[in-house]
């Protein structure tokens, strides 16, 4: 019998009629029928809200709670919403191990409309989470019998059941018959030092649109510890914001990415004002392939984990961690 114990917080899945209250996990596992043959499963009902109201304190309990069940030989599923659920996986991916299998999943269907897709999509994560060859894949994501990385998923859809698409990448492999087929693996894990998340911290994600003026920008240096800017397409902004962008970074980390949401950023393709190069000499931190939300994320663990002291913040080291995700130097 391979224990996996899941932990459910509402989302779909949950969501009978679509109104305020959600079912228990208990109910939600019951949705599945029958109980998986030769998989011993033991339910956490963990919260139960539409996943765009957990926040850093729900998530660094369950980060908490997934490492105890890791540590003590069980796979575990988390259950959730698939509004966030991307960033859920992602953070249990720079805070958890997985020397044993560790899946996030959830629905898009609601459980009383026609073609409910939270049994089948439960049903593959405990298979997966059951299964000893998808261990050491960092955190995995579920849903359509496909298995995304955490770092690549992204939700691509408002309503697609398969709306999940590892972005740039491709999935790890799928679920077949019900059982789970891995075709990639990972080349690094994503959790290369142990990290954690202290919820004091604020990391701002600022999204650049056509004529930005700059507004938001001003409010970011007394309010936050760092900035990740969505930036148009490789990593360009106006040339009129590098100047306050430079001057930010003299007081916190500021991370480019992409608001385009797939590719990596450049470093000298463009050298005009505003370009990659510009804004990397001028002490910007590329954050290469990943998404804004989830170089956030990483940002936030960074600092939250010694990147950031009284005499500022380390930028070779988050600098290198941001390298390490985007599979340079790797030979
Ligand atoms: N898709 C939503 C979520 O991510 C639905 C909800 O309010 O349950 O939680």
């Amino acid at each position: 019998m391979r224990r996996v114990t899941v932990f459910t917080l509402g989302g779909t899945i949950s969501a009978r009629g679509g109104d305020q209250a959600r079912m228990s996990g208990a109910e939600v596992l019951a949705e599945l029928g029958v109980a998986p043959a030769g998989v011993d499963v033991s339910l956490t009902d963990f919260r139960r809200v539409p996943s765009s109201s957990l926040g850093f304190e729900d998530l660094t309990a369950l980060a908490d709670e997934v490492g105890k069940a890791v540590a003590a030989g069980s796979g575990v599923v988390v259950v959730q919403g698939t509004d966030t659920l991307e960033e859920t996986a992602f953070l249990l991916d720079l805070l958890c191990t997985t020397e044993e299998p560790v899946v996030v999943t959830g629905a898009m269907r609601r459980p009383d409309l026609p073609g409910a897709d939270g049994p089948a999509n439960l049903a593959a994560a405990l298979a997966v989470a059951a299964d000893p060859g998808c261990r050491e894949l960092g955190v995995l994501v579920v849903l359509a019998d496909e298995i995304h990385a955490a770092r690549f998923a992204h939700k691509a859809h408002t309503t697609s059941v398969a709306t999940f698409r590892s972005a740039g990448a491709g999935p790890l492999g799928a679920v077949v018959e019900g059982e789970p087929r891995i075709w990639l693996r990972p080349a690094v894990p994503s959790r290369i030092c142990p990290l954690r998340i202290d919820p004091d911290i604020r990391i701002a994600l600022l999204t650049l649109s056509l004529g930005d003026r700059g507004e938001l920008l001003e409010a970011v240096a007394d309010r936050f510890d760092g900035l990740v800017v969505a930036a148009f397409g490789a990593g360009h902004v106006p040339a009129w914001l590098v100047e306050p962008l430079a001057e930010l970074t003299t007081r916190m980390p500021v991370v480019l990415a992409s608001r385009t949401g797939t590719g990596a950023t450049l470093s000298h393709t463009y050298r005009s004002p505003g370009s990659e190069y510009d804004l990397l000499h001028r002490g910007l931190i590329p954050a290469g392939p990943l998404a804004p939300a989830k170089a956030r994320l990483l940002l936030h663990a960074l600092l939250s984990s010694g990147a950031k002291g009284p005499a500022g913040y380390d930028r070779p080291r988050i600098t290198a961690a941001f390298a390490h995700l985007d599979g340079a130097g790797l030979a």
